[in-house]
């Protein structure tokens, strides 16, 4: 993504939104523009009608126009206040985000607001990454900035500092407490601390909040709200531990990145598995903490472990502040105010954090830049990668993205030099990847989906006293559940999939739409009690092991096993304990994980991005395969990846095993070249939905015939490829139809993109679907 420019047509500007018709077009308001510069910049009969241009929780695209509360706030009316507002009968949260002298509609119709509720606006480096997120990529500000903020901004509660809970014994009071023991037991633990408790420590104690609540209704407890003031910024050295002696190529790295501290400076960190790319961010941050600055580092969803988060705090004797799922509202939020206020040097948070506010932003830090998880599938569907670039180039701040598989995007920025290009290609542990062994599937028996040679190689690595990683991509017992007498296949109802069976518990499920449906006992066509379990999943494989080896410990690691929460966590401390045992696992398991004792990876099926329809499905597989076989021989030992597949001739997979990800990333970036797909061409994803099939496909229709004709008339170099239907046209009991744009230049793709947007706004069909545009999608699903 190339540095924010502004994009023409797209920006809310002008007041634009300031009625209902600003969806219409620009044309519209040229009247108004007119009438705003000849009289100076004021309207003529608004002097001093000051009115407040409000974003609210809306998907329309249009901001909202308020009158003033009778009283301004202490600061003044300034853009970035939360206030809250009158919404047809409801009060909702919004932010003031432009302030104009008049309003298209009479002043009688307009509304005030309610309350507001900042003392201070939000941050200015939030609001700007939210009004860029929302015009890049066509989604409503409204909705943007309250998908960006903790919910508890959004549920309107102050922007407080960090607070705390004391609780205190009162001693005047008296009350007869010899039926309630265990509260007796808490007013005496109270009375030994004159100062309070925070609830925190109460609990700690083994007591509950009803028995605090309990005493306080007796007037025996009263509690205190406190604001916690920010820690002393550490004296002395800022770490805790000490760095460790860069290698060769490491030093390198990190010497090009001290050269420009203090300027956009954008880099790509490919470093084989292993290779201490994070040795190399934590010495960066040890350099941007020196100079009193923050870092934000992203991470995937599935690598913010306790691991990872041990190894920042072991580091640093600052304090790491990391948003991830478990936290609570209130915690989310003081981690929020933390990093707004510069209280946290260096903050750690997977997709979401990209919105973080950084009151002294140092640098920012994508892992594993290449990672699905960074693109948001519904909503604003952003890109925290693509987020982080813009966000670094507005804070004039250096970049760093890393990965063992960039992505195609990012080499492509390296290769052609807008980003540094860093390298590491050797591991500290001297061991270079294991190069991936193809084994063909064809003409040979299976066990549990695995090779004679797959079941000899795992039995002697577990004799050598080692761990085994299978890696399986398929959750569930088995993909099909076939009857062999008539060929009935079991199918979801709602979706142009089949249904996945399960054994733990026993049911077909849906991994589309989630639908579960109980075992027949019998084939519901011809009634033969003949069904079978076709292919297998992670259960299967599981089960087959285990009958195997039945003296080893076989962990199950996917979406079924660890549904419970820190059970993963779990069983990645057994497993580092380091017993020898098998783990069959989804790519849960495949990416990130530091397995020191596993030396031998099994790969079931390397096929499934083989020959997909979409063009990015080999790129992705190429990458899990990569990361995969990079769990192998990470400490001590040498390590083997053992890949099973029906092609052991495919070009593409050929050139993954002999020279790695690297040489096929560049292979394919030649391929995207010449088929002028991303990244040499830009591209922009409308989906239409609708249980009706005719509906969605008529306005499918519609839409690209309107958007050709625009086109053509503006000479606007975009194509509009559809309306097709969605590789799964069925799904959730929905037909998808897509409509695809594409342009060699990103600025005429936008202009198209909200062309279409507006016109999709002001359509009467388009509101009885569902319909959104994605831009640079990362599937075509
Ligand atoms: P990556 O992030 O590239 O996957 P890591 O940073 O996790 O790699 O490094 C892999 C292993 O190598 C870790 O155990 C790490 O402590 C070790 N390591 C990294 N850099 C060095 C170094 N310069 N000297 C010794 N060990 C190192
Ligand atoms: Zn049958
Ligand atoms: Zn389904």
């Amino acid at each position: 993504m190339p540095p924010p420019d502004p994009l023409p047509g797209t920006a809310y500007g002008f007041g634009k939104t300031a009625n209902r018709l600003a969806a219409r077009s620009f044309r519209f308001w040229r009247p108004y523009i007119l009438a705003k510069l000849i009289a100076g910049g004021q309207l003529p009969d608004s002097v001093s009608s000051q009115v407040l241009k409000i974003a609210l929780p809306s998907p329309l695209r249009r901001l909202f126009d308020y009158l003033p509360a009778s009283r301004p706030p202490p600061c003044g009316w300034q853009l970035g206040l939360r206030v809250r507002v009158p919404f047809g009968r409801r009060d909702v949260v919004g932010v003031i985000v432009e302030l104009a002298d008049g309003s298209e509609l009479p002043r009688s119709q307009l509304r005030a607001v309610i309350e507001v509720l900042d003392d201070a606006p939000l941050p200015k480096d939030w609001l700007w990454l939210c009004r860029f997120a929302a015009r890049y990529y066509q989604h409503s500000l409204g909705d943007t900035l309250h998908h960006a903020m903790p919910a508890r901004l959004r549920q309107g509660h102050a922007m407080a500092g960090r607070t705390q809970t004391l609780w205190l014994a009162n001693t005047q009071a008296s009350s007869d407490l010899s039926r309630a023991p265990k509260q007796a037991e808490l007013y005496t633990l109270l009375h030994q601390h004159p100062h309070g408790l925070p609830t925190r420590a109460v609990s700690a104690h083994g007591f509950t909040r009803e028995q605090l609540l309990a005493l306080m209704k007796k007037g025996l407890a009263s509690k205190r709200e406190i604001t916690l003031t920010a820690p002393e910024p550490p004296t002395g050295s800022l770490l805790a531990t000490p760095a460790l002696p860069l290698n060769r190529e490491q030093a390198t790295a990190l010497a090009a990145l001290h050269e420009k501290l203090d300027s956009y400076h954008p880099c790509l960190l490919e470093g084989v598995t292993g290779s201490g790319k994070t040795e190399v961010y934590l010495q960066l941050i040890e350099a941007v903490a020196a100079k009193g600055k923050q870092s934000l580092v992203l991470v995937p969803e599935i690598g913010l472990t306790p691991q990872t988060l041990a190894r920042f705090r072991n580091r640093f004797r600052v304090p790491v502040v990391a948003l991830h799922s478990g936290l609570t509202d209130p915690e989310r939020l003081d981690a929020w105010e933390a990093a707004a206020s510069g209280r946290a040097l260096i903050i750690i948070g997977t997709r979401s954090a990209i919105f973080t506010p950084l009151a002294n932003p140092g640098a920012i830090i994508v892992d594993e830049e290449h990672d699905g998880s960074y693109k948001q599938h519904d909503g604003l569907r952003y890109h925290a990668r693509d987020l982080a670039v813009a966000r670094a180039h507005y804070h004039g701040i250096p970049l760093l993205l890393g990965s063992a598989t960039p992505s195609l995007e990012s080499l492509q920025q390296a290769l052609s030099g807008s980003y540094r290009h860093l390298r590491l290609t050797q591991r500290p542990s001297r061991h270079a990847p294991a190069k991936l062994e193809l084994i063909d599937l064809r003409h040979q028996r299976r066990q549990g989906g695995l090779l004679p040679d797959a079941i000899k190689a795992i039995k002697s690595t577990l004799s050598a006293g080692k761990q085994v990683l299978i890696f399986i991509n398929r959750r569930g017992f088995a993909p099909t559940l076939a009857c062999h007498a008539c060929g009935w296949i079991a199918e979801c109802g709602q979706c142009d999939s089949r249904m996945t069976l399960h054994r733990q518990p026993p049911l077909l499920a849906c991994h589309h739409c989630d639908s579960r449906r109980a075992l027949p006992d019998a084939c519901p066509e011809c009634g033969s009690g003949d069904l079978r379990a076709l292919g297998s999943g992670t259960e299967r494989t599981e089960e087959t092991l285990q009958g195997l080896f039945p003296k080893v410990t076989v962990y199950r690691i996917d979406r079924d096993s660890t549904r419970k929460k820190d059970s993963f966590e779990q069983i990645l401390k057994e497993i580092q304990r380091g017993e020898p045992c098998l783990l069959v696992g989804t790519q849960m398991l495949a990416k990130g994980h530091h397995l020191p004792h596993v030396t031998l990876v099994v790969v079931v099926n390397a096929d499934g991005g083989l020959y997909a329809a979409d063009f990015r499905a080999l790129e992705h597989s190429a990458q899990l395969l990569e990361q995969v076989a990079g769990r192998a021989g990470r400490a001590a030992d040498r390590g083997r990846v053992l890949v099973q597949t029906l092609h052991p001739d495919d070009p593409h997979l050929g050139q993954l095993a002999e020279q790695g990800y690297g040489a096929l990333a560049r292979n394919l970036l030649e391929e995207r070249r010449l088929a002028q797909l991303p990244p040499f061409t830009f591209m922009a994803l409308l989906r239409i939905e609708s249980p009706k099939e005719e509906a969605a496909l008529a306005l499918a229709q519609q839409a690209g015939q309107a958007l050709r004709q625009w086109l053509k008339e503006t000479a606007i170099a975009t194509n509009c490829l559809g309306p097709v239907p969605a590789p799964m046209e069925r799904r959730q009991s929905r037909y998808h139809i897509h409509l695809m744009l594409t342009a060699t230049k990103r600025s005429q793709l936008h202009t198209a993109a909200s062309w279409l947007v507006q016109w999709l706004e002001a359509n009467r069909e388009a509101r009885k679907v569902r319909w959104s545009i994605d831009i640079d999608p990362q599937t075509l699903a």
